[in-house]
């Protein structure tokens, strides 16, 4: 049984200030029918780690280099330092305006493995390639090049996100069948590359106007164990709504 894993994608949102007040709100609510995080910029990371018992603290990239002139970054000993054990890799976002490739989450997702964080390595197709009848060979290299040459055994703690790009922020969120295919073809691709076992083990979120009215539906997909949310995981109300529907 893989349990459920719930984690918020703040984004460019919230400062030391709101980070510790909003921990503080959370962090007591939670239960043990999944596991709950938040993805703090940068600089609220360290505010994360000091006030979370129970939030899983994901710092929102990393950069794979160990340390050198790359203006802007930061490195797994930085994130280590402040006891950040959780990274999102490969965020669409990423992708389309920071021109992050498959080949840059390879080397970030080994890097981080290595020194024994986890990532959550996000996958999904933009709108153009899912009407063009795309998404499945998209999701497949995405999958396929951005994980590829990692330990089968390290590879089991690793979370892989899918986000259909047209459905992130628009409110438009995808249909249950087509998350639960879609993520069914991420596992089948894992499957091709760790064997069986080590696909069998690793979380599938979906990710795309998720919210508690519909996050339970998604959840019924057997190919899907959880979600990374944007919107709804900003304010302490709509956060908890999403605890509470996974109480059971
Ligand atoms: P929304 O939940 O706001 O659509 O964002 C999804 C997302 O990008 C999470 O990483």
């Amino acid at each position: 049984m893989r349990k459920p894993i719930i984690v918020g994608n703040w984004k460019m949102n919230k400062t030391n200030a709101q980070t510790k007040e909003f921990i503080e709100a959370v962090d007591s609510k939670l239960h043990d029918h999944a596991d709950f995080g938040i993805a703090a910029p940068y600089t609220a990371l360290e505010t994360a780690t000091e006030n979370a018992s129970n939030l899983i603290v994901a710092a929102q990239n990393v950069h794979f280099e160990p340390s050198g002139a790359y203006t802007g970054e930061v490195s797994v000993e930085m994130l280590q330092e402040i006891n950040v054990k959780w990274v999102i890799l490969g965020h669409s976002e990423r992708r389309q305006y920071f021109n992050e490739t498959d080949a840059d989450i390879n080397k970030k997702a080994k890097v981080l493995l290595d020194n024994g964080i986890t990532p959550i390595v996000c996958v999904g197709e933009s709108l153009e390639q899912f009407e063009a009848g795309e998404t499945e060979k998209v999701v497949r290299t995405q999958v396929s090049e951005s994980l590829q040459g990692i330990d089968a055994t390290k590879a089991k703690t690793m979370v892989v996100a899918y986000e259909p790009v047209w459905a992130i922020g628009t409110g438009k969120s995808a249909t249950q069948e087509i998350a639960q295919t879609t993520c069914a073809i991420v596992r089948d691709e894992l499957t091709n590359l760790f064997g069986e076992d080590t696909a069998q083990a690793i979380r599938i979120q979906y990710g795309g106007s998720v919210k508690a009215s519909n996050i339970s539906e998604y959840m019924a997909g057997e190919d899907i164990d959880g979600a990374l949310v944007g919107g709804a995981s900003l304010k302490v109300d709509s956060f908890l709504e999403l605890v509470e529907a996974l109480n059971k």
